[in-house]
């Protein structure tokens, strides 16, 4: 049995490194279990340029001053840099911040947690058993150890992805696009999905077909013909392929219950954004504030109160109710057709940029997001307000209505 440490982590991928490193920032001792802790992450990782804090802004690996939505309706340009970071220095630089202070690092999976009040022990898929006076689960969404407020069954984004050696791809290098919903061929009855591609420079592409949330998760096996069709109907089905991307991100995970016997974080605390899929910002804007509140509880003494500070501080009852939103909003996009899609983010798009950029970035207030919720609503054609509707009198009107009705919240 080891001796007692300050605080375990679970997991080794974003989020784990991000709150462990601001807990030994902070002072704690810090145990990562993780099963393989320091394999190298392989997604493209990116955020919009203004949610990157000052002392990672050296992490960006390409940035494009502009990003196009494209629908059956025409196309928007985004006055918004969007960024991608670069995978392995943000890995390198939150080990490296990690290192810094105490930790120690265990190869192995945790199989059962055993909380008796002012400690927890793990113990690991190779029998070893760790104690600490605090455990935070980041060990992604299939997480077992999580109370959740719901059991619903999330629904997946999927993605398919390339980076190509393509000099001379046309795109333009200073805008990447954030979605072309318009399909290479019309006859296809799987639901909608859209292109996703960042130029790295005139002879390198990431080109990546996606499909919005959906339950079940569409097959990557369609999501990978759409690509070729793309690329036949681009040209660029002949490029050298450097790298493969599969993407599937479970959205829509039930909160954390706010009395838990641990703290959850990032995919695991449900904190990808029910709409958009985007977990990154959110997860580095969180991980300091989190971290503050359980460290400084621990000094005074208690573990329960440093659980309960961290729980609280993740997830206030504010973003509980503005989460509920989104998760209606996630529920109606699961079921509406290429047109109505086509028309919800062109209506979606033609908001005030601090309207969708607050929207995508989970800032808004409940008022703020009901507000833009509204007049967004207000915008949209018939045929897709019906939509809402018949979503809201089924799957979504019970939080939806205890977010909006909940006196006392902002
Ligand atoms: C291909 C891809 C591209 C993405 N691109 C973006 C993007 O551009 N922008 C964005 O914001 N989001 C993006 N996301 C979404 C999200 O940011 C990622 O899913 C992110 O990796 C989630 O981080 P996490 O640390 O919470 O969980 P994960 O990255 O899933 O990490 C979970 C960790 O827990 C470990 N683990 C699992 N079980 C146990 C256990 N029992 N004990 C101990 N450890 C365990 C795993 O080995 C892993 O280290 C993308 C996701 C994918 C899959």
């Amino acid at each position: 049995m080891s001796g007692l440490n300050d605080i375990a982590v679970l997991g080794s991928g974003p989020a784990a490194l991000s709150i462990a490193a601001a807990c030994t920032e902070r002072g704690a001792s810090v145990t990562l279990v993780a099963p393989e802790p320091e394999a190298p992450w392989q997604p493209n990782y990116c955020l919009w340029a203004d949610e990157v804090s000052p002392r990672m802004e050296h992490l960006t690996e390409r940035l494009w001053p502009q990003a196009s939505v494209v629908t059956a309706l025409g196309s928007r340009v985004l006055e918004r840099p969007y960024v991608k970071l670069d995978t392995q220095e943000l890995q390198r630089f939150l080990w490296g911040a990690l290192r810094a202070g105490s930790v120690r690092i265990t190869s192995s999976r945790a199989a059962a947690l055993d909380h008796r009040g002012t400690e927890s022990r793990i113990r690991t898929d190779d029998g070893t058993i760790l104690r600490a006076r605090v455990v935070i689960d980041a060990s992604g969404a299939r997480s077992p150890f999580i109370k959740r407020t719901h059991r619903r069954a999330p629904a997946f984004q999927t993605a398919f992805g390339l980076m190509l050696r393509a000099p001379g791809h046309g795109f333009d290098p200073n805008r990447m696009v954030l979605m072309d919903f318009c399909p290479a061929s019309r006859q296809d009855p799987d639901p909608p999905s859209f292109l996703y591609v960042l130029p790295m420079g005139d002879d390198r592409l990431f080109i990546e077909e996606t499909s919005l949330a959906r339950r079940p998760a569409m097959r990557l096996s369609v999501l990978r013909a759409r690509l070729e069709a793309r690329l036949a109907s681009l040209g660029l089905q002949h490029c050298e392929r450097i790298d493969e991307e599969h993407c599937s991100i479970a959205m829509g995970l039930g909160l954390p219950t706010p009395e838990q016997a641990l703290v959850p974080f990032g995919a695991a605390a449900a904190m990808v954004h029910p709409a958009s899929g985007y977990l990154v910002s959110r997860v580095l804007r969180k991980a300091d504030p989190v971290a503050a509140s359980i460290v400084e509880s621990l000094v005074s003494g208690d573990a329960s109160l440093a659980i309960a500070s961290g729980n609280a501080t993740l997830w206030p009852r504010q973003e509980r109710a503005v989460w509920e939103l989104y998760t209606f909003g996630l529920e109606t996009l699961v079921g509406m057709t290429a047109t109505e899609i086509g028309c919800f983010f062109d209506s979606f798009f033609r908001l005030p940029q601090n309207g969708w950029s607050g929207f995508l970035g989970g800032t808004l207030s409940r008022s703020e997001l009901a507000a833009v919720m509204t007049r967004l609503f207000g915008t949209l054609p018939a045929s897709v307000r019906w939509h809402l509707v018949r979503t809201g009198l089924s799957a979504g009107a019970a939080p939806l209505a205890r977010s909006v009705l909940q006196p006392g919240l902002t």
